[in-house]
């Protein structure tokens, strides 16, 4: 690899060149969702982009530990620490359990993720299955002065940081003199909650004991408890989407470098929105679809991938069917053309030179995509395919697979009980097992490689 990998840091609004904090190790811990309601296409924009983070890295050699947390408590529906927590509110709705609710949105959501083709974190960690972290957490913070209770939690007080917000560039000042940040009995119009007290008279479903009261952490230290857990009191980079650069991200360096002097990671990186209209999608304005809807409309959800690698992560991206529809045809033509390469040859290093350049300038994958098009048009190279290979570590999009095809959980389970029956050589149930398959429309082929699926024409 020839050239240097860039990042975008918004900590510093550059772009810095990347060097991890130990040898070849890089550690990323990337905002997950809250498992409340299914995640809409504006909010895998946002994991697509730390996927291609991850895939970049791997591609220039570094060994990457990714972490990503599961919000199931805690996130309040109004970023001024009031309001219901949405899980809760879930389960209310659904007459189910909060736990119920948390599982099954996140299955989905990892559905979600193998349609994308985004490869899952090394580690998922649930905010319930880390309430003693983050109890000990606060605990350190109250020892250290930081906080200040109220009647309805224990509160992070940000004047006593000298650089509160540098994130984000908040102007503190401005923010005082502002309207709209509910008081209460906050100090500070941006303090936050780092433990919320459970309602007297109040049955939550999820709450703890905690200095003698019963109650909740804020959203805010489930981030740091969690991180600084399984990565270290710094490590590399933190991602998410850039609503979280004035509040929540703000307030995990608060919280973490109050209580250990240093800031949680060197690299903050930030996806853009996807827009509708102008503006980021949502239920009033449009555009909240989930991938299971696009589904229905006929759009594949590499298609959606496809669509997100053709802006640059850190501008906004108009969402619209016809968009969409754009981008499902591009990717078609280009998996057709593709389709029809015969060359066997090594590496074009010309080209995937160029792709190298693109993809380390700080993930510029729409120049990334026009050098793909460019090999796949250019009549006068050779090594095309195999170049493409390379480039589809980064893309993800399966360019050489003729379709990709999608496996349910049943026949997964019947390959694999027919491997077992295969390799104790019971002959004929394993035959019976192929019937099987074939009667749900695959066909298997044993090949050197294990079994390969195809579609029954
Ligand atoms: P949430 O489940 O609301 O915490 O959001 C999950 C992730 O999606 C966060 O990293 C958000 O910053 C991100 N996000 C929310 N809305 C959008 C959007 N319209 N476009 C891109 N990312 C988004
Ligand atoms: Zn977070």
């Amino acid at each position: 690899m020839k050239s240097k990998l860039k990042l975008y840091n918004t900590l510093t609004r550059k772009k810095q060149e990347f060097k991890p904090l130990h040898d070849k190790k890089v550690g990323i811990y990337s905002c997950g969702p809250t498992v409340y309601w299914y995640q809409h296409i504006g909010n895998l924009r946002t994991y697509i982009f730390s996927d291609i983070l991850k895939r970049v890295l791997t591609y220039n050699g570094y060994k990457v530990k990714h972490v990503m947390n599961v919000t199931d408590v805690g996130h309040l529906t109004s970023d001024a620490d009031e309001g219901e927590d949405k899980v809760e509110k879930a389960a209310k709705r659904e007459h189910k359990n909060a736990s119920e609710i948390a599982n099954f949105y996140w299955k989905i959501f990892k559905q979600d993720f193998e349609k994308l083709n985004i490869i899952e974190p090394n580690i998922w960690c649930k905010a319930t299955e880390h309430i003693k972290e983050m109890q000990e957490l606060i605990k350190k913070l109250i020892d250290k002065g930081y906080t200040y209770e109220t009647s309805d939690g224990i509160y992070f007080d940000t004047s006593k940081l000298k650089d509160y917000g540098k994130l984000a560039r908040l102007r503190i000042e401005k923010l005082k003199a502002g309207k709209r940040v509910a008081m209460k009995e906050k100090r500070n119009k941006t303090d936050f909650v780092l433990w919320k007290f459970s309602k007297l008279g109040e049955k939550r479903q999820q709450e703890w004991n905690f200095l003698g009261r019963k109650g909740f952490p804020g959203w805010h230290i489930e981030c740091s408890a969690m991180s600084m857990k399984y990565l270290g009191e710094q490590f590399d980079i933190h991602t998410g989407g850039t609503d979280h650069i004035p509040v929540h991200h703000t307030n995990e360096i608060a919280q973490s470098e109050a209580a250990t002097g240093k800031i949680p990671a060197k690299f903050w990186m930030h996806g853009a929105f996807l827009t509708f209209k102008g503006e980021k999608v949502s239920k009033s304005k449009g555009g909240l679809y989930t991938l299971a809807e696009l589904e229905k409309k006929g759009f594949s959800s590499l298609a959606y991938r496809y669509f997100c690698l053709t802006a640059h992560y850190r501008s906004q991206l108009e969402f619209s069917l016809e968009n969409l529809k754009n981008a499902q045809n591009s990717y078609e033509r280009l998996k057709n053309i593709i389709a029809e390469i015969k060359d066997d040859k090594k590496i074009n290093k010309n080209y995937l030179e160029k792709f190298e350049k693109a993809i380390n300038n700080d993930l510029d994958m729409p120049f990334a995509i026009s050098i793909l098009w460019e090999l796949v048009r250019d009549k006068n190279v050779e090594g095309k395919l195999r170049t493409i290979k390379e480039m589809d570590k980064i893309f993800g999009l399966y360019l050489l697979e003729k379709e990709k095809i999608k496996v349910s959980t049943e026949i997964k389970k019947l390959i694999g009980k027919r491997e077992k029956l295969r390799k104790e050589k019971k002959w004929k149930e394993a035959d019976e097992i192929r019937e099987k398959i074939k009667s749900l429309g695959f066909y298997i082929n044993d090949t050197k490689e294990g079994p390969k699926l195809e579609r029954l024409k």
